[in-house]
């Protein structure tokens, strides 16, 4: 079995930066996939496009606002389909699924491990553009296409593989969202539910009786279910 010691519970839960490194201001990625990602972006420069990074890393506390925000409808929550969905016509328990479609809970994001980020390509937009992460925005009719077929085509060289590739009842389809193999299975590995409830228990986290009463079913279908990496990824030595 890979070692994974070197992983703490404080990193799963996205409680510390230790193991970060920011790529800009606002941008923190893990520090050992640094090179990957690096090679990545040249390569796709050479093809013309511009790979950037929307969002990388996510602490547990802004993981929690986001929550939150959603929960108490202060930020809309969508369904598949791109509609907005009315919180206050829907149970605490159908809220909690509604908001699970695209929204993990604290501690539960793969942003937390520094080596999930979603990307876009600024110079496939228009200047005044406004980055959505729809589905239809990386689809053959979105602007972003381009991008799309290239990580298809190339990503896996560079260790990298989509964990939301398509929908399987739990996250919702995200082309954007690229996490790096060698680092991934090893978190993924070092995540402990009982870990987990204990950090949603102490936070002020909204939802929280129903969350911790299903918290069972929620990891079995958002958190453990995401797509298996495809054989063609390729490890990095
Ligand atoms: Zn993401």
């Amino acid at each position: 079995m890979h070692n994974n010691n070197y992983i703490t519970a404080a990193q799963v839960l996205g409680q510390t930066e230790t193991h970060l490194h920011h790529v800009s201001e606002r941008v923190a990625i893990h520090k050992n996939m640094i090179n990957a990602f690096d090679a990545m972006v040249n390569s796709a420069k050479s093809d013309g496009i511009e790979l950037r990074i929307a969002s990388g890393f996510r602490s547990f506390n802004r993981q929690l606002m986001l929550w939150n925000n959603k929960f108490s409808g202060k930020t809309p929550i969508k369904n598949m389909a791109g509609d907005l969905v009315s919180p206050e016509n829907l149970s605490p328990f159908e809220l909690v699924h509604s908001i699970l479609l695209y929204s993990a809970l604290p501690g539960a994001s793969r942003h937390h491990w520094g080596c999930d980020i979603d990307v876009y390509a600024p110079n496939l937009l228009s200047e005044d553009y406004q980055l959505k992460l729809e589905p239809w925005e990386y689809s053959e009719q979105g602007p972003l296409a381009k991008l799309s077929d290239w990580l298809i085509a190339h990503a896996h060289k560079f260790g990298f593989f989509f964990p939301y590739a398509s929908f399987q009842g739990g996250v919702a389809n995200e082309p954007w969202h690229l996490s790096y193999l060698p680092l991934a299975q090893d978190y993924q590995q070092a995540f402990d539910i009982k870990v987990l409830t204990e950090a949603l228990n102490s936070s002020n986290i909204q939802g929280k009786d129903v969350i911790v009463e299903n918290i069972e079913d929620i990891a079995k279908r958002y958190i453990n279910n995401v797509c298996i990496a495809p054989s063609n990824v390729i490890l990095p030595k």
